[in-house]
């Protein structure tokens, strides 16, 4: 009961910040400074009225309003709604699985409920890593730019989470170093492999294509990941980011979409999968996966066959995207 009133409370959170996101989204990437502040009351995008607290209840409200403005009729964007929708589901995630889900936050000792401090503390900072990649995730699609007013403090808050245990992982195993110490370090570590990964990867891309393929916002962007995620969810999140990138890309392509691609969802996307399901992603790459190649004799080639049509993907893809800032 206490975690179930616990599950559909981070839910409701979710929408609420994601209703927020949907003003940072808008304004923070305004070059007129007074627009770019982000508090006052939400406007019509079209209009420019002030809107109702009751219209602008997240999701519901578009619902209530079936996607048209009160003041002037005008269609509201499905954006809205989805966004509000996609972090209340994020959060619902957070609250469900470990290291966060309802064991954790709540401890059953002999029968009744505690309330745990560090993973209630870990749960906050995680909250905020999935609220600043939805935020940077839709700037980059409309704008090409993951803003340093998001990742330079989102690399800040991970090196502090970093303090508490189940965020970035923990590095090493010397008792006689205190574990907070040790998880810092793997948050910083995580920072470091991050950023230092995608810079290299930006060099070689540059050097190779002659071109700008990845912009410096995203190696800030992947040092705020593997602050938040540790280094080999910093590796794994490149690696996923760079498979959804050849998926959705090429899906995107043979749809005859949109020639030039942000990097930054895909690295999102790469982080959302390598914070909640790190462990059984690495034990599929490293453990069964290996096993099943051992075992079947056509492995190696299908193995062949699934690196070259990526690495032609990639290479499409790192192509066509492009960054401007
Ligand atoms: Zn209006």
């Amino acid at each position: 009961m206490v975690t179930a009133v616990f599950e559909v409370g981070a839910a409701l959170l979710g929408a609420c910040v994601g209703s927020f996101l949907n003003v940072v989204i808008h304004r923070l990437p305004q070059e007129d400074p007074a627009k770019r502040s982000l508090g006052g009351r939400s406007r019509c995008p079209h209009c420019g009225v002030q809107i109702p607290w009751h219209d602008n209840l997240p999701v519901l409200g578009w619902i209530l309003l079936r996607g048209r403005g009160r003041c002037c009729g005008k269609p509201i964007a499905l954006r809205y709604p989805a966004v509000e929708l996609l972090t209340a589901g994020l959060f619902l995630l957070l609250a469900l699985l470990p290291p966060f889900g309802h064991p954790p936050i709540f401890a059953e000792p002999d029968g009744g409920y505690v309330f745990a401090f560090d993973a209630a503390a870990a749960f906050a900072f995680d909250a905020v890593f999935v609220a600043l990649l939805v935020a940077c995730t839709f700037i980059d699609l409309d704008h090409f730019i993951l803003p340093d007013r998001l990742t330079k403090p989102g690399m800040a808050i991970g090196l502090c989470g970093g303090l508490w245990p189940g965020i970035a992982g923990v590095l090493g195993d010397d008792p006689g170093v205190a574990l907070a110490v040790r998880t810092f370090l793997a948050s910083l570590a995580g920072l470091l492999v991050g950023g230092g990964v995608t810079w290299a990867i930006r060099i070689a891309g540059s050097w190779v294509f002659r071109k700008e393929a990845m912009g410096f916002g995203d190696v800030k962007f992947m040092a705020m990941i593997g602050a938040f995620v540790g280094w080999q969810g910093a590796l794994l999140t490149l690696f996923l980011g760079c498979v959804a990138g050849a998926v959705l890309g090429a899906a995107s392509m043979l749809r005859g979409g949109a020639a030039k691609i942000p990097f930054g969802p895909y690295l999102a996307i790469g982080a959302v999968l390598a914070l909640f399901w790190q462990r059984p992603i690495l034990d599929f790459l490293f453990v069964t996966w290996p096993a099943w190649q051992r075992d079947s004799t056509s492995g190696p080639w299908i193995l062949l066959a699934v690196a070259l049509v990526s690495l032609v993907l990639l290479l499409v893809l790192v192509r066509r995207s492009r960054r401007l800032g």
